[in-house]
């Protein structure tokens, strides 16, 4: 049996009828860069998350960057995050002349809230958790220190659409919520795309500007901007696909529970999903001891695996200058000898999860 990570050719044949209509209609159309299905899509994720706002933009790592930006991190500031995310969320901070300070995770791999407080300085402006894995942060501890020290919350909810804790949706619960439409996440484009949802008319005001050179109207520039455009192509793409989110997010809820139901747990560990929280699974991360090894056995098996992240953050050569050390962050740098990304894409079937599920039972026996 072979079982690949991730699938994209089959998500193309399952839609092949609808996107070759949207590619005909967008073409035809002449309206590439903006138009109507932009409209419509930031229409739809507002809706979607809950919040009054939203703008499409490039890519993820665009919205945190603007996301930061207009809430005031400039040179010399510092935002609180994880070490344990995609580059994404770190460069971000650093690129605005920012200080990342990190805070070490709980065993989910998300951002441990009682680690806050004690990293909190004159110069912190924004905490950043990072919802790892389409699993939501414990947003009411960290809602709580944010009001205490007046700080703004940037979720990075760029694995996380739909995901949810305590009800309420990733994305409306900080004060701008930054999503990746890259194509490996749940909601994926045919290429770079992102977007923000924000509760804040002036947050939104502002980034409708700024990805778009800061023109205000044609001629008239309040500030100096950016380009950070979702196109109307991808934007109609999403919209289809938007519609189609609730089934993924089904079925990759129901592959998660074939997991816990087969994969013997004496050597695996992987967090259960609490009360709490309503999880997208993104990704499927196990943490096992040797890992490389298991690894290969299932590649020897046909089974494709991933691992996010083997290098911690602030142990990547690009780090240096931070300032960081080995022994920092134990329980990320632990994690990431032991953590095994699993195919958990909404095309698998029962068989191949089965199948997966006894190859790493059979490996510990
Ligand atoms: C994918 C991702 C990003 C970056 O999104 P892009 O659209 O690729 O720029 C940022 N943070 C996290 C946690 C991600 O997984």
């Amino acid at each position: 049996m072979k079982v690949p990570y991730v699938n994209l050719k089959k998500q193309y044949l399952s839609e092949k009828k609808y996107l070759n209509k949207i590619f005909d209609d967008v073409l035809f159309s002449g309206n590439y860069v903006g138009g109507k299905y932009v409209e419509n899509f930031e229409n739809n994720i507002k809706k979607f998350c809950k919040t009054k706002y939203c703008v499409s933009l490039n890519s993820g790592t665009d919205a945190l960057t603007m996301a930061l930006h207009l809430l005031g991190v400039r040179r010399g500031d510092e935002v609180i995050t994880t070490p344990n995310s995609f580059i994404a969320s770190t460069s971000v901070i650093v690129h605005l002349g920012a200080k990342p300070v990190f805070v070490d995770v709980l065993d989910d791999q998300n951002i441990n809230p009682e680690l806050i407080e004690r990293k909190i300085s004159k110069k912190t402006k924004v905490i950043m958790p990072v919802h790892l894995t389409g699993r939501v942060c414990k947003m009411d501890k960290v809602i709580k220190i944010a009001k205490k020290y007046n700080l703004k919350i940037v979720e990075d909810a760029a694995q996380a659409i739909g995901s949810k804790y305590n009800g309420m949706m990733s994305g409306s619960i900080g004060d701008v919520g930054c999503f990746s439409a890259h194509p490996l996440k749940n909601l994926n484009a045919i290429g770079d795309s992102g977007y923000l949802t924000t509760n804040s008319k002036r947050i939104y005001d502002l980034a409708k500007d700024l990805r778009n050179h800061g023109m205000t109207n044609r001629d008239k520039i309040k500030n100096f901007g950016y380009v950070s455009r979702m196109d109307n192509l991808q934007a109609a793409i999403l919209n289809y696909r938007l519609s189609k989110l609730p089934k993924i997010i089904n079925s990759r809820r129901k592959n998660y529970k074939i997991y816990k139901k087969y994969l013997k747990r004496k050597n695996i560990f992987f967090p259960d999903e609490t009360k709490n929280e309503f999880n997208t699974y993104h990704t499927f991360v196990i943490q096992v001891p040797n890992r490389d090894r298991l690894r290969k056995y299932l590649s020897r098996k046909g089974i494709g695996t991933s691992i996010h992240y083997p290098i911690p953050i602030h142990l990547q050569p690009a780090s240096k200058k931070l300032g960081y050390k080995r022994g920092d962050f134990i329980k990320t740098e632990s994690q990431s000898k032991k953590i095994l990304t699993l195919p958990i894409n909404q095309y698998l079937t029962e068989k191949e999860l089965i199948y997966i599920s006894e190859s790493i039972n059979n490996f510990y026996k």
